[in-house]
């Protein structure tokens, strides 16, 4: 195959700019406002990077030397989760969103902008601690009895095995309550990553111990119901987790749940008021 016909000639980029335009927000309660900030394109640059670029040098397109914008990151590599936030209006992750991907051939300008379903910290940086509570309410994790060797644990099918290594990627970003419809700042709906990691840790052969304390987690104000099915999440989540089905077995488990205390509770009026059975 003739070469001349499949190599492009490189683009040139000398030259071309991208501006920054950043929420700015001095504190939770603080007003907020946008500051610009123009860097050199570079290819293959992240937000993060660029970010970082702006820290070094914090001075805006009109000139001002202003306050380093703050943002949270820790991996750089969309595993920690705490660096999403919404660029050009959209919710994703800042470390692999990258610049060349998000201006395209178009108009240079990207908008940073907090999630607008925790409280802002400061800019970019938001308080996630209503999914972390979410996890506490439906008991996220395994309890262990003590520390000393309890051998080799439950076998598991290869096919649970794969839905729960899927479902344990999660990275508590937040991206699908900040897409979901349902979840507002001041309402307490859990939202879908709680839910989904409740079925993580129900699937687990020791993690079924305490099945139903995670069933009766997800019922309740905040809980499960409040989902709307929007199926936003499930489009966001940069990990690829199969939320709306976990949400749907979820759903099934809080239904069987609630028709097993309706014949429980039946079974102790008719003790309590001395009727047969
Ligand atoms: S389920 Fe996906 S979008 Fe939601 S917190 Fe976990 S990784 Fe983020």
């Amino acid at each position: 195959m003739d070469n001349a016909t499949t190599t492009q000639a490189p683009v040139s980029t000398k030259g071309k700019k991208v501006t920054f335009r950043i929420w700015r927000q001095d504190g939770p309660d603080q007003a907020g406002r946008y500051d610009e900030f123009e860097l050199e394109y570079r290819p293959g640059a992240n937000v993060v990077s660029c970010l970082m670029e702006i820290q070094r040098n914090p001075v805006t397109k009109d000139g001002r030397k202003v306050p380093p914008v703050i943002w949270d990151a820790a991996c750089l590599e969309e595993v920690c989760g705490s660096c999403a936030m919404n660029i050009n209006g959209r919710v994703r992750m800042a470390c692999s969103a990258l610049i060349d991907r998000i201006v395209g051939d178009g108009e240079a300008v990207i908008t940073l902008q907090p999630m607008s379903k925790f409280p802002v910290t400061r800019d970019l940086s938001v308080n996630r601690d209503r999914m972390f509570d979410a996890l506490k309410r439906v008991k996220a994790w395994i309890n262990i009895d003590g520390t000393h060797d309890l051998g080799p644990g439950p076998r598991q099918s290869a096919a649970d095995h794969g839905v729960m290594y899927k479902l344990s990627t999660c990275i508590t970003c937040g991206s699908c309550l900040e897409a979901c419809p349902q979840v507002t700042i001041d309402n307490e709906f859990m939202g879908a990553a709680a839910i989904s990691q409740a079925r993580l840790f129900n699937m687990n052969p020791t993690g079924k111990m305490n099945a139903e304390e995670r069933v009766r987690g997800l019922m309740g104000p905040g809980g499960i119901q409040d989902c709307g099915k929007a199926q936003n999440c499930v489009k966001v989540c940069p990990k690829e987790i199969p939320l709306t089905t976990s949400i749907a077995v979820m759903n099934r488990e809080v239904s069987k749940q609630i028709i097993k205390d309706i014949f429980f509770n039946q079974g102790d009026e008719k003790k309590a008021t001395g009727g047969p059975g």
